[in-house]
């Protein structure tokens, strides 16, 4: 097997080498990751994965890696979650791989056995032990079970062989059966699939060379090692190795690299996590094998992906998440276009949050991911003239998806930036990214054509005048105030004046409201530097051992350390600033927040010494701070400011007048409605417009 690289007059020429796998070439080094998306269990479900699918491999992606499909009923990872075990459910499958064939790509599809992961009552592991984020105990396997289980997986490949899938991926990370057989964490066993590093690892061997056995020479096996677990009892280093070298031997054509079990407690792909963060684990493992590695995690742009290849860490990038924010990843890089990337903001907000809640999938920043066949920019055989007055998420995904349908398009926001409240969410430490969505809708402005007024404050008369045909009001929110006594007292502040305003905040404050914005200044008032650039302190922050000198990779102490202090200024400083976050309801503070995100801003404030209240009532400010009852107890909590985060109300100030000018209005976003708005459902509502205006 050779690889073979070639020039490609673009910045990104290791990415966009092809790689020759000696049976097959792939077109260039991006692998799209492996997805779960919800459409393989809905009805008609098939066809519109087919498109889902045929839009990346149109956008040039090397190799599609499908969602996990079980290959028995006991792998489900839901009650009648997508198997593989019969001729009739391969025949199901052909849509799917002929649509991505029409378009000159290949596709993978994942063999997921969910293990103890499964949520439902058949599921089995290693040995009963019930794992902390699943109510279901596994059963523990018989031998002759596991044997069977090795076949039913060889039996899953041979069908997607004859669903026409160019390979496998043998899903053996994130903590699945697979893992579960490998680690000392979940597997106590005695027969010849426990006790020894030989006995745990011959489950994964097994099914290679099973699989491989089945399908013949010229089928890609792609099998997704789990190089870091993360957990306590997970795998050492030298095992890791041991494993690799074996899974070489047994047939495979390429490793993926897996990082970090379900249950572990550490960010693996949450937005705070440094770009690339974990690609050294890889470029380690490169010393020990020699077929080519995929690396994975944190990786959402061309730059990116192509200095990770260029410094040798990988012969491959996997990337997930941002082929659901832009299909057209691969084809914009190869026209020296990454600055028309709708890049992945890894917010989770719309992906894995979904899968989480059992629903289709889609992308924050791209409403049209998995509405393929739903959500269609036709464009337009009669222009109109169309008004947009707010350029926050909801006003710039209309205007920019109207205007690529070929409508005259004119933006007005009264501020001297685009985006609204987006430019407060990008200032919060570790949330960065949501700079790239800006960056990509200014872009989006030129390339459509899009009329941006900006420092225009636009009322009804100034539309009437102009002779739009149509008025999009996406005037967003207003932050919604105290009225308790004191709510005017010089120590009450808005998040807008902190986030906006940039005004002083004292040492000691009370933040009232512990919804995402509650959270987001809270992590602004205690954080003193911003951990994404700072790969190495934010290993120690989380307690990732580079050096691999303990099983899973974890230092001993697991609990996120604190960032080195610097040395205290004078004025305040978010060093050992102490803060309360208050709310009235008595539930868990932020049980509202992101599925998969929540608990990493719980986990960030608390090691802060965030003190988090509920049940509270607000009583009165005065100069002795904020006044407050928690259950039957009166206390003053003795602050320099509070800051409001209570929540919003829509701003919609240009409703009335418009409509007695009868000019149509169409409202959306937070202007259409304040509460539980996000940015998903704005720029969703934006989107869902323009494709019928
Ligand atoms: P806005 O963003 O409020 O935009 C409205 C725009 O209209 C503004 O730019 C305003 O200047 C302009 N405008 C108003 N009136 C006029 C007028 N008369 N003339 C001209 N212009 C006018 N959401 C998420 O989904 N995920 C997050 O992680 C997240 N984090 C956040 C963190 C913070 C700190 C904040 C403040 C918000 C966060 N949000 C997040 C919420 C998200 O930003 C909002 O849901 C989203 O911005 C709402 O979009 P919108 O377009 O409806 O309104
Ligand atoms: P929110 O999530 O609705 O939270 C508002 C908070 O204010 C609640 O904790 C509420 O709790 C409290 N509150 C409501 N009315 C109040 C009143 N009259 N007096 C005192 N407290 C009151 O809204 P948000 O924090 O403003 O966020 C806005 C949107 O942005 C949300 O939809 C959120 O999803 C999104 N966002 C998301 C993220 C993210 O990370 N995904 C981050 C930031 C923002 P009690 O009623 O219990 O007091
Ligand atoms: Fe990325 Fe957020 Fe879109 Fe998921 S929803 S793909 S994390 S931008």
């Amino acid at each position: 097997m050779s690889e073979t690289k070639q020039t490609v007059t673009t910045p990104y020429s290791n990415m966009l080498a092809p790689l020759d796998l000696g049976f097959t070439t792939l077109k260039n080094r991006v692998l799209m990751g492996s997805m779960h998306v919800g459409l393989e269990e809905e009805k008609g479900g098939f066809e519109k994965l087919a498109a889902f699918y045929a839009a990346r491999a149109k956008g040039g992606v090397g190799l599609i890696v499908t969602g996990g499909i079980s290959p028995n009923i006991a792998g489900w990872v839901a009650p009648f979650a997508g198997r593989m075990s019969s001729l009739r459910h391969a025949k199901k499958h052909k849509v799917i791989t002929q649509a991505v064939h029409a378009e000159g790509g290949k596709i993978c599809m994942q063999i997921l056995h969910s293990g103890r992961y499964g949520y439902h009552p058949l599921n089995v592991s290693a040995s009963a032990v019930k794992s902390p984020i699943t109510p279901f105990k596994p059963k523990s396997l018989s031998t002759r079970g596991v044997y069977n289980t090795i076949k039913d997986y060889a039996q899953c490949a041979a069908y997607a062989q004859s669903a026409g899938y160019d390979g496998v991926e043998i899903m053996g990370s994130e903590g699945y059966l697979i893992n579960q057989f490998f680690c000392e964490r979940t597997n106590f066993r005695d027969d010849e699939f426990g006790g020894s590093l030989e006995n745990r690892a011959r489950l994964a061997i097994e099914t290679v060379k099973q699989t491989r056995a089945e399908v013949g020479a010229n089928f890609i096996i792609i099998y997704r090692l789990s190089m870091l677990d993360l957990v306590e009892g997970g795998a050492p280093w030298e095992e890791v190795v041991y494993l690799a070298k074996a899974i070489e031997a047994a047939g495979a054509t390429l490793i993926n690299t897996g990082i970090g079990w379900h249950e572990a407690r550490v960010p693996t792909i949450a937005t705070s996590v440094p770009r690339a963060a974990f690609t050294w684990i890889t470029q380690r493992m490169k010393e020990q094998v020699s077929l080519p590695l995929i690396t994975t995690n944190r990786i959402n742009t061309p730059e990116v992906a192509e200095d990770v290849l260029a410094k040798g860490h990988a012969d491959m990038v996997s990337m997930a998440r941002p082929f659901l924010a832009d299909p057209d990843f691969v084809a914009k890089a190869m026209r020296n276009e990454s600055d028309q990337i709708n890049t992945c903001i890894a917010c989770n907000q719309a992906c894995l949050d979904h899968a989480f809640e059992q629903k289709r999938a889609s992308c924050l920043v791209n409403p049209q991911a998995c509405y393929e066949t739903e959500l269609i920019f036709k464009t337009v055989g009669q222009a109109k003239k169309l008004a947009v007055v707010g350029a926050g998420p909801a006003g710039l995904a209309f205007a920019t998806y109207a205007a690529q349908r070929g409508h005259e398009v004119h933006i007005y926001d009264q501020a001297s930036e685009i985006g609204g409240q987006f430019n407060y969410a990008k200032q919060v430490p570790g949330k960065e990214e949501f700079y790239e969505t800006l960056r990509y809708y200014a872009r989006m402005i030129d390339v459509h054509g899009v009329h941006l007024h900006l420092n225009t404050r636009v009322d009804a008369q100034v539309l009437a005048n102009e002779g739009f045909a149509e008025v999009v009001m996406a005037t967003g929110i207003k932050p919604r105030t105290l009225t308790i006594p004191g709510h005017n007292h010089p120590k009450v502040l808005s998040y807008l004046d902190v986030l906006r305003d940039h005004q002083p905040v004292g040492q000691k404050v009370a933040v009232i409201g512990a919804g995402g914005i509650g959270f987001d200044v809270s992590e602004y008032l205690v954080e003193t530097q911003s951990l994404t650039t700072d790969l190495d302190k934010w290993l120690v922050h989380w307690g990732i051992d580079k050096a691999f000198s303990a099983p899973g990779a974890l230092m001993p102490k697991t609990a996120p350390q604190p960032v080195a202090t610097q040395p205290q200024a004078a004025t305040a400083s978010p060093v050992n600033r102490e803060v309360y976050l208050l709310q009235r309801k008595t539930t868990k503070v932020g049980k509202g927040l992101g599925k998969t995100t929540g608990w990493i801003h719980r986990t960030s404030l608390a090691n802060h010494n965030v003190k988090m209240l509920n049940g509270v009532s607000y009583e009165k400010v005065d100069d002795a701070g904020l006044h407050i009852m928690v259950g039957d107890e009166y206390k003053v909590l003795d602050v320099d400011n509070i800051i409001v985060c209570a929540g919003q109300e829509s701003l919609r100030e240009l409703e009335q007048p418009l409509a007695q000018l009868d000019i149509p209005v169409h409202i959306i976003g937070g202007a259409y409605e304040a509460g539980e708005l996000d940015a998903k459902r704005a720029i969703r509502q934006g989107a869902e417009l323009a494709a019928k205006i």
